[in-house]
């Protein structure tokens, strides 16, 4: 049971892993191993250009460093390993800036462009920026490019052991480290892993797999003449390998699946008139459990009914994409994204040891069953939750990801249980004193949590302010911070905290309106100025002044409607202060974000809570009409504060932020999110949306977008087929960071009606 509630905690902890998982890195592409980088493919790099251009920026980061130079002549100050485009390029920077350089390439120089079929032609995308460093790039055929890699190889001599591959690492005392390749050992300051992950095709696993004429790459289609031909795998690649040897040999496309979801259209197009005209039989949901003498086995899936048939296979080509080498990454010590070590039940104990120590602390702490607890001094309870916080801290830093979602899920709780005045027993160990110890300057403790909130979304959105709008020169994404820190600061801060008061104060809303109670004692209730219903259902409730019904009506009823027309669901990632606190404080860890169809699944929480709060709006404004309502609306009311104001819309998701991402809450709970999907598909089923993504038919696959999308959107499989991305097949809010951050600007918002009329790329400051 437990181990079955623990399977289940680590498969939605796990979800962000699809379909981009990669080695942990800190800043300036250093892994949890210090001085050992990683840049190029691995580090996420997605195209040639940017691969090199991550080459030049390490070296100039380590260039810059008093220790760059080893010191002794037995001792490189770098040793890359990798010679692609990274690797080459970071060793070019290294030499310009004096730095002794051995490159460890374990084929041939730029082993992963070499394997490219004959004649490929190799873009140079993006156009926007110029290529970075020594290494020559220009749109060109494979043959080509190559040349001119090795002509600079050759003329700047750079020292590169061909036929060599760094195969482990020790770290000295010293802090350099010991290299060992299958040939040598070398001495080196530093290390830098450029190996890409091309060289690591992914398998069947399946027998006959490793058998003479089953291979993982195409390298010469035409070579194949009148052969018997199994193509394996669903993605651009194979279906082009199966296009290209159709012309000459009788091909099947065996995939597991029931579509083909990631291909680019055209590939789809050509792929459709062939199995029209019967040169390629595809074969869905088929799986190959056999390859043997010239032929393979395929266990196909018919609605069910499975059935087992042999396929003539003279040769069969299983491009099924490259996997991370994870296990190589491991050997030398690098930590993945997203690793769950660690023990959640440990976790657990030393979280609720640190929440007695509170209880403790507070001097409120009550005999339970007989056990003395009041005699605990609140000095012992201070001393359990320290030594509890440090050993969730040390189990942290030692890998133990449980600890750190311990640590973030009690500060949050912390914040949100000492916030709650007279909270009750869901708030245990903080109730009776935490309020009053955290309300401090003759302010409450909920004013100090607002300044909190509103620091924490200015410091990170000034990061996240500069990593996406000012360093991409991205003037979309500058004004969307821009909108998202002024609403934080005008409306959820200044206004209610000090502005309000200052209205009635010196009668800036008229003398009758400053002078009604009802209206003058209640500027919590300007949270409603944008936060419509049912996110802020208050404005409704507890006998408003009328001005707050008519504002609250107008706002949900009229202007969200009307916005949501134009711009789609871009409340939440340009206005909402919930969703900037995801923004920017949430941001960095957009990528874990839950990916794949079950985390979609999951967002019918969202309209669950939508008609709970309906029923609860409801209930509250018929009471008073309806006496035997009076009970379960308040009921109700009581249980939807605690569970979605406090729990859903706080604790959780930002104790969350550094393991799912940001938007958890703007994902699967908020119901004004539900609501405005619900508009903004009707729209788009009517076609009167003016929202919505289209793409170009540039895509090369590379998965940035998905990975950033903090929705769980798989974004690359619309742009791959050129499919619009829009409310009716997705919960999309606009925030246009798969925009920013798409190498090959394939993206782009449509403003018209027809979005294959006009396409606009997001302004860029000159
Ligand atoms: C089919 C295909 C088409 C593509 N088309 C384009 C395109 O047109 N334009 C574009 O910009 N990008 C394209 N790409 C992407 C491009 O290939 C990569 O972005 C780029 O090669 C990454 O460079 P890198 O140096 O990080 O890694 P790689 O180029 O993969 O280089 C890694 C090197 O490390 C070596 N190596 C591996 N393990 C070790 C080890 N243990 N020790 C030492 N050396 C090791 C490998 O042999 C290899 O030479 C394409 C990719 C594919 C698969
Ligand atoms: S699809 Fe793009 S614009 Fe929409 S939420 Fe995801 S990253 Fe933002
Ligand atoms: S649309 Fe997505 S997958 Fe395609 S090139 Fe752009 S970022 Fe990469």
């Amino acid at each position: 049971m437990l181990n079955k509630i623990k399977q289940r905690i680590d498969a939605i902890l796990g979800s962000g892993d699809m379909p981009t998982r990669r080695p942990e890195l800190r800043a300036h592409f250093e892994s949890n191993v210090p001085g050992l980088y990683v840049i190029g493919d691995l580090a996420g790099a997605p195209v040639i250009k940017m691969a090199m251009a991550q080459g030049v920026e390490v070296i100039e980061h380590i260039a810059e460093k008093p220790d760059a130079k080893a010191g002794d002549a037995n001792v490189y100050d770098l040793l890359i390993a990798g010679g692609g485009a990274a690797g080459l390029n970071a060793a070019l920077a290294a030499q310009e800036r004096g730095l002794r350089a051995l490159v460890l390439e374990k084929n041939k120089i730029a082993n992963t462009i070499e394997d490219f079929p004959d004649g490929k032609w190799v873009y140079a995308e993006p156009d926007s920026s110029p290529p970075k460093g020594k290494l020559w790039l220009d749109g060109a055929r494979k043959e080509d490019l190559i040349a001119r890699w090795h002509q600079i190889v050759r003329e700047n001599r750079l020292e590169i052991r061909t036929e060599e591959g760094l195969a482990s690492l020790e770290k000295q005392r010293d802090a350099g480290f010991v290299v060992h390749s299958e040939k040598g050992e070398y001495r080196a300051r530093r290390v830098i892993l450029a190996t890409g992950q091309r060289g690591n095709p992914r398998k069947l696993g399946v027998p006959g797999e490793e058998r003479e004429g089953v291979y993982h790459r195409l390298y010469s289609p035409r070579h194949y003449h009148d052969q018997d031909i199994l193509v394996v795998g669903g993605g651009n690649s194979a279906v082009e390998a199966a296009l290209v040897l159709a012309e000459q040999n009788r091909v099947r496309l065996s995939y597991r699946s029931s579509e083909l979801s990631r291909i680019f259209n055209d590939n789809e197009r050509k792929l459709n008139e062939a199995v029209a005209q019967k040169r390629i039989e595809l074969i869905f949901n088929s799986n190959v459990k056999e390859f043997a003498d010239k032929t393979a086995t395929l266990e196909i899936d018919r609605g069910g009914h499975r059935e087992s048939r042999t396929v003539p296979s003279d040769y069969a080509f299983v491009l099924i994409g490259a996997e991370l080498p994870v296990k190589f990454l491991k050997s030398l010590g690098i930590r993945m994204e997203n690793e769950w070590n660690g023990s959640l039940l440990r976790a657990a104990a030393i979280s609720f040891a640190l929440l007695l120590g509170l209880w403790f602390f507070g001097g409120h702490a009550a005999d339970i069953a007989g056990i003395p607890f009041s005699a605990v001094s609140p000095a012992a309870g201070a001393l359990l939750a320290a030594v509890s916080l440090a050993a969730l801290i040390a189990l942290g830093w030692r890998g133990d990801r449980y600890a750190w979602l311990g640590v973030s899920f009690l500060a949050w709780y912390t914040i949100y249980g000492v916030k709650s005045p007279g909270a009750g027993e869901e708030f245990w160990p903080f109730r009776g004193w935490g309020f009053q110890f955290f309300s401090f300057l003759g302010r409450p403790a909920t004013f100090w949590y607002t300044v909190l909130y509103t620091v924490l979304m200015t410091g990170f959105g000034f990061q996240a302010l500069k990593r996406w709008g000012i360093d991409r020169r991205d003037r979309f994404q500058i004004w969307r911070y821009v909108s998202l820190l002024s609403f934080q600061w005008v409306f959820f801060f200044l206004i209610p905290d000090f502005l309000f008061q200052w209205a009635v104060k010196y009668q800036w809303v008229g003398a009758q309106l400053a002078s009604d109670p009802q209206f003058a004692g209640q500027a919590w209730r300007s949270y409603g100025l944008i936060y419509a219903w049912p996110l802020f259902f208050y404005s409704f409730f507890y006998d408003p002044h009328k001005i707050w019904i008519v504002w609250g009506v107008f706002l949900t009823f009229i202007l969200i409607p009307v916005f949501v027309l134009f711009h789609g669901k871009r409340y939440c990632s340009w206005i909402c202060g919930c969703g900037g606190l995801a923004e920017t404080f949430g941001d960095r860890w957009r990528h874990l974000a839950p990916k794949g169809r079950t985390s979609i699944r999951w967002e019918w929480m969202n309209s669950a809570i939508l008609i709970f709060a309906a029923a609860v709006t409801l209930g509250m404004l018929l009471k008073d009409a309806v006496a035997w309502l009076r009970a379960p609306a308040t009921l109700g009311l009581d249980i939807y504060h605690l569970y979605a104001d406090i729990w859903l819309v706080g604790i959780l998701p930002v104790t969350l932020y550094p393991f799912l991402g940001g938007k958890v809450w703007c994902r699967y709970w908020c119901p004004l999110a539900k609501l405005m999907h619900l508009f903004s598909a009707v729209y788009t089923r009517m076609r009167v949306s003016r929202f919505r993504i289209v793409a170009n038919d540039k895509c090369i696959g590379c998965t940035e977008c998905t990975r950033n999308c903090q929705v769980g959107i798989d974004v690359m499989s619309y742009a791959l087929k050129q499919q619009p991305l829009d409310n009716a097949t997705s919960s999309c809010i606009g925030c246009g960071i798969c925009v920013s951050v798409c190498p090959m600007d394939v993206l782009s918002f449509a403003t018209a009606v027809n979005p294959t009329l006009v396409q606009i790329q997001p302004a860029r400051v000159a």
